[in-house]
Parts: structure tokens; sequence; C-alpha cells
């Protein structure tokens, strides 16, 4: 719950799940997410050899999916919580 100017209000939350060897690290998520929360990782490669998507700050995803939707290839799995 937060505190807006109108009162007590619900804030959408949501529950980020990487398919991480899928991603091939073409960054079209990070450039969907409106919170700008997710990031290619740098430090890591995955099976494929791609730097894989990562959240860096999971408290702020607000659920909306649409870097589930952009992605090509089904690697975002996206829960309300
Ligand atoms: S569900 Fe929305 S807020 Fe959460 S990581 Fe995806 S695009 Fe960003
Ligand atoms: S859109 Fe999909 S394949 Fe592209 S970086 Fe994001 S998770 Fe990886």
């Amino acid at each position: 719950m937060a505190r807006g100017s109108g009162g007590w209000f619900f804030v959408a939350k949501g529950k980020l799940t990487f398919n991480e060897n899928l991603c091939k690290g073409c960054g079209l998520c990070v450039a969907a997410c409106p919170k700008k929360i997710l990031e290619l990782d740098k430090t890591r490669l995955n099976a494929k050899g791609y730097h894989p998507a990562t959240c860096v700050n999971p408290d702020e995803c607000i659920g909306c999916a649409f870097c589930a939707t952009q992605c090509p290839d089904v690697v975002i799995t996206v829960e309300r919580i």
C-alpha cells in the first residue's frame, strides 16, 4: 500500500521469472520497462554465450508485463502479486 494525494491505494506489484538460457541479450525488454529496472548482466554469460537480462530492483516492478510482451524468446514470465 502507498499513500497518494487521494489517500491510500494499492500499488500493483509483479514477480519476474527469467528462463535465462533462452535469452539472446537483445535488450528489447530493457527498453520496454517503464520503471527502468531491467539490465543486461555484463558480468555473466548464459548457455548461449549472451549477457542475460536481469532485474536490478525487483521491488520496483509493477507487473505491467511490457517486458514479457516484447521478448521474442519468451524468456520472461510476470506474475501479479
Ligand atoms: S513487468 Fe513492467 S515494471 Fe516489471 S520488469 Fe517488466 S516491464 Fe518492468
Ligand atoms: S527481450 Fe528477451 S531475449 Fe531480449 S534481452 Fe530481454 S529477455 Fe533477453
